[in-house]
């Protein structure tokens, strides 16, 4: 029997502006929406740009109810390692005041929605979603785009203590209570000392972030289970088990269109990409992009480059963020793209990565650990070469390389932290050079035995997270769990 409009379920999703937040939970929606939940998101008129086509498509051809909820509030402009922008707190400062100013305008909408809302999934820095949804009798359910690893490495680093008594950037601890040995130094866990920063306002913001994220009824998570099963499980029950694995989203983009469009319109035509791509040979070619939002210096950007031309393998380079027009003057009086023409593909802005990954002649990703890229990456069976740069990057990096075995470290960060503020700017300590590029890549391309085992469980991994998506598959599973333990809920308040 079909449920009327008035009893369906109705999830509503409070994704942040950051393409490494917003991306996944767009993506979720849509899994969310395939099950016959209506959803409704939550936006601003210049973030819904970015998805809006998307979003038609899966209403328009599939039949899918997602709604737009646009609240029309002034909001600043997202932004990376911009010299001549404010500092990383007052940067900070202003995003989550925005954050906060969007709970009046929502809470007035809310009380319009129809059916009445369910559930409200928010991203962390959301704190106020916390009272809203007791306002309204509902769970918030809290996401952070963290894989189960380092949201446990966080947990149990909060409940150990440890932030109190290590004060030094370089002093290496180990994180207590983990199935595996992971060290890390304070510098490589800079969100959880962020705390420690001297600013009154920027502390408490923070420390009701924490609070709201400690006191959610649940957390969802973009990964699945036999990624990192023993950390889910863990993670699971320090959370009283509500902790829902539904990934990796990335995998709902099945259409072209959906993977080329994804969080932004592509700074290079879909199909000169896949001609291009279509040319190499299969697992041939090395993938190299940062992510969203962490811009490297020019002349980081230039050892890159060169250390990959010297690898000696085919390459697509994504020169994203910083100073692109710094990074082209280099470009042409190195006559870089001149030399290496036919060989390497440089894509000046936003990269269709998750298209440019599935393609079959794609054979590494030279990554900032991103948890979507690094998802993005397990997903397309090929190792990471990894150049990890801040947020839970460095755990993430540690996962891949120690844990999973599928990755190789584009040489030793150098990484300093104080009071937690350099969260950004520490992309300057790490200063890699080409040689260490050009050894990663050799040793991820052709590293002998050693390579091929890799290379090998990249692959099984892959294999691993398309099963978890389908019917049957532990995500899928950890989805429907999910919408039936709503619906108890939601049953049980009635
Ligand atoms: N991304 C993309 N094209 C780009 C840069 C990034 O499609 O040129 C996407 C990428 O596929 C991923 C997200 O942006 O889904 C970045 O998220 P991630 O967690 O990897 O890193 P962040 O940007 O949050 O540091």
């Amino acid at each position: 029997m079909a449920l009327s409009e008035d009893q369906r379920l109705h999830f509503v999703l409070i994704p942040q502006k950051g393409q490494g937040h917003l991306i996944p939970m767009i993506d979720m929606a849509k899994l969310i929406a395939q099950r016959g939940v209506i959803v409704t998101i939550v936006t601003i008129p210049l973030e819904a740009e970015k998805f809006k086509s998307f979003i038609d498509r899966a209403v328009g051809w599939g039949g899918l109810q997602i709604r737009l909820l646009q609240l029309d509030v002034a909001t600043a402009k997202p932004n990376g390692h911009d010299k001549e922008a404010a500092t990383l707190v007052s940067h900070l400062k202003s995003f989550f005041k925005t954050a906060s100013s969007l709970q009046q305008p929502f809470e007035q909408s809310f009380r319009n929605l129809q059916p009445a809302p369910s559930c409200i999934i928010s991203d962390i820095v959301f704190d106020w979603t916390s009272e809203t949804a007791n306002k309204f009798g509902i769970p918030r359910i809290v996401f952070d785009g963290f894989g189960c690893c380092s949201r446990l490495c966080y947990h149990n680093i909060l409940r150990s203590e440890l932030h109190g008594s290590i004060t030094s950037d370089s002093e290496p601890f180990v994180i207590p209570g983990l199935p595996d040995k992971i060290e890390v130094t304070k510098g490589k866990v800079p969100m959880h000392f962020l705390s420690q920063n001297s600013d009154e306002q920027l502390k408490d913001a923070i420390r009701r972030i924490k609070k709201a994220d400690e006191t959610a009824y649940g957390v969802m998570i973009n990964s699945f289970q036999e990624l990192e099963p023993k950390y889910a499980e863990m993670y699971k029950k320090a959370k009283n088990n509500k902790v829902w694995c539904i990934g990796p989203v990335s995998l709902c983009n099945q259409e072209i269109i959906d993977k080329a469009e994804r969080g932004n319109k592509a700074s290079i035509d879909k199909n000169q990409c896949l001609q291009w791509l279509d040319l190499k040979e299969p697992g041939s070619v090395v993938y190299a992009c940062f992510g969203s939002f962490w811009n490297l210096t020019s002349s980081d950007m230039m050892e890159i480059g060169l250390g990959l031309e010297s690898s000696g393998y085919p390459f697509v380079w994504v020169i994203g963020g910083g100073d692109i027009s710094e990074i082209d003057k280099l470009l042409a009086e190195n006559r870089f793209e001149e030399r290496n023409k036919g060989r390497g593909l440089v894509i000046k802005g936003w990269a269709p990565q998750v298209l440019i990954l599935s393609h079959k002649a794609i054979g590494g990703f030279l990554t900032h650990c991103g948890w979507n890229s690094t998802l993005e990456g397990v997903c397309a069976g090929v190792p990471l070469l990894t150049w990890p740069m801040g947020a839970e990057q460095f755990l993430n990096e540690d996962l891949v390389v120690q844990v999973l075995k599928i990755g190789v470290k584009v040489g030793e960060a150098e990484v300093h932290a104080d009071d937690g503020t350099k969260l950004i700017e520490m992309t300057e300590g790490v200063g890699k050079k080409k040689q260490e590029v050009e050894k990663a890549v050799k040793k991820v391309m052709d590293g002998g035995e050693e390579g091929e085992e890799r290379r090998k469980r990249a692959r099984e991994l892959g294999e691993t997270a398309k099963k978890a998506m389908e019917e049957g598959g532990s995500s899928h599973f950890n989805m429907t769990l999910f919408i039936q333990h709503m619906m108890h809920y939601k049953a049980a308040r009635e």
